[in-house]
């Protein structure tokens, strides 16, 4: 995080210093691995984070991360036996689903974020915050290693030792160039709100640098070439979103360029949008395609369907940068076999099958997905922030009834142990999700293979991405944007 910003503040230095830097605008929207890495250390020399009187009887929970799911971890948590610390070093949430619209002054920057202190402030909990990336967890001695993300302090100490009994690892993911040579000197990411401002003033500039009259119209058209990578909802709303941009206002504001632009999509697959519905691809790829890049598959941690970093005790990870290791019937056929056969047999009864039919289902979703007609979704489920969301808050719900579930376990039978799991393993449910093209169309997928593409799912995503703002401040300030840019078009100033 903090390289990035180092780098980011680099490359505008050498854009400003270097004008024949601006030729392309490519934007990377692939995710890439975690960061922390997890290993022993002591904390001499370091200072440590105590619990007050009233905090140290009770369990904490360490947070790391305010994003997608550490937001909904937080919201969530009702549970007040616990003293919670958060540690993050961008004190705000962003609702990232919004930032290709910041990239074009459609939506404020302002308008998607909302401090962390706010959300906090709201829960009756007691809910403690921590502006600082985590460097170093250990595992063994239950202790995360931080630094603060302000440059210096007054006394020249940036690094401290937070104790925890549960971590809650939700750091989302970095981006990542795959090693591909010139992408860091050269590209815009779009991840963060900083991205997508960074962005924006630069489209600006492009505008205004191809305007000047000293320039041929062979430099005006690479400066206003813009080229984006990589094809997934990101990239194509980007490029609808530019699309837009230039269309509806640009071409009122520098009509003697405006025939010079030229948007390209990069994608590697054979398709954009290859996630989405086949009818939903071949309707967006009225969008120019250009060459392919080199894609390769993130780093994350693992985890088990209770979101448990599989070996560690009492860690957890949601969100981007953790992935659930979903459990093969066959690897545990024996002892599922041995804990269905209640008279030592060596056959199984149908009763008998039966009896354990339902904890197999709990357990192994695969098979659940193969015996039901259309199956359910779930088993991998991907780095989207629907994902991240449910799984704060399923993780909040089990910290919720923990007590209450280490007496009554309501989760499945332990087909290599005892008794019964203490909660129901974490399950993904899909709503669906949109593809805005531009021109106020919107492509939306919704659950039972409904497919609509057009204006009248436009209005479908105003609504639904206005319902899921994190506070009514921010759903306000997105409506009054949206408002804003139908009466006098996006603000086109280089600020
Ligand atoms: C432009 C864009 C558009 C998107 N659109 C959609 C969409 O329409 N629908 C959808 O479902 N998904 C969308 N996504 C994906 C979605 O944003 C991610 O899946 C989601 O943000 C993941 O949530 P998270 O909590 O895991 O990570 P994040 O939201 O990235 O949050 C990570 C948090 O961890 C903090 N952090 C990082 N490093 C450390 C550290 N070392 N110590 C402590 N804290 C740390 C960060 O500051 C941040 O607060 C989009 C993503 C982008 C970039």
């Amino acid at each position: 995080m903090m390289r990035g910003l180092t780098f980011y503040k680099r490359f505008s230095r050498d854009f400003h210093d270097n004008p024949s830097l601006v030729k392309l605008l490519l934007v990377f929207t692939v995710s890439g691995g975690g960061v922390v890495a997890y290993s022993e250390s002591k904390s001499y020399g370091l200072n440590v984070v105590h619990a007050s009187e009233a905090d140290s009887k009770k369990k904490r929970v360490v947070v790391l991360g305010t994003g997608w799911a550490g937001t909904s971890f937080l919201k969530n948590l009702k549970n007040s036996e616990y003293d919670v610390q958060v540690i993050s070093p961008r004190n705000y949430f962003a609702f990232t689903p919004l930032l290709p619209s910041v990239t074009c002054g459609t939506v404020d920057a302002r308008s998607v974020v909302e401090p962390v202190r706010k959300i906090i402030r709201k829960k009756t909990l007691d809910i403690h915050y921590w502006e600082a990336e985590c460097f170093k967890i250990d595992a063994q001695n239950k202790k995360v290693y931080c630094r603060s993300s302000q440059d210096t302090n007054l006394s020249g100490e940036e690094e401290f030792v937070v104790d925890y009994d549960y971590l809650v690892i939700a750091i989302g993911a970095r981006v990542n160039t795959f090693n591909t040579p010139g992408v860091e000197e050269n590209c815009h990411f779009l991840k963060e709100v900083e991205d997508a401002q960074k962005i924006r003033r630069t489209v600006i500039d492009c505008f205004e640098r191809a305007s000047l009259p000293t320039l041929s119209d062979e430099e005006r058209k690479r400066i206003l070439q813009f080229v984006i990578v990589g094809g997934g909802p990101t990239g194509v709303e980007f490029a609808a979103e530019l699309h837009d941009f230039v269309s509806e206002d640009i071409v009122k504001l520098y009509p003697q360029v405006k025939d010079l632009v030229k948007i390209t999509l990069l994608e590697a697959g054979e398709h954009i949008l290859n996630m989405f519905d086949k009818r939903i691809t071949a309707f967006a790829e009225k969008i120019p395609k250009g060459c392919p890049i080199d894609v390769t598959n993130r780093r994350v941690l693992a985890t088990d369907e209770w979101l448990r970093v599989e070996g560690c005790d009492s860690v957890y990870a949601l969100g981007d940068c953790a992935t659930i290791n979903q459990r093969k019937v066959m690897e545990d056929i024996a002892a599922i076999f041995s804990k269905a056969d209640k008279d030592n047999s060596g056959t199984l009864t149908v009763k008998e099958l039966q009896e354990v039919i339902d904890n197999i289902c709990q357990r192994y979703p695969k098979i659940q997905k193969s015996s039901l007609p259309g199956g359910l979704p779930n088993e991998k489920s991907s780095a989207t922030a629907q994902v991240a969301a449910q799984q704060g808050s399923y993780l909040a719900d089990c910290f919720n009834r923990m007590e209450e579930c280490e007496k009554n376990p309501e989760g499945p039978l332990r087909f290599r142990g005892e008794g019964r799991h203490r909660f129901r393993p974490f399950r993904y449910k899909h709503f669906g999700q949109f593809a805005p093209l531009g021109g106020e169309q919107t492509a939306a997928q919704l659950p039972g293979d409904w497919v609509s593409i057009g204006h009248s799912s436009q209005w479908l995503w105003y609504s639904v991405y206005a319902s899921k703002q994190v506070s009514w401040r921010t759903r306000v300030l997105v409506v009054s944007d949206w408002t804003k840019r139908f009466i006098f078009g996006r603000d086109s100033s280089s600020i």
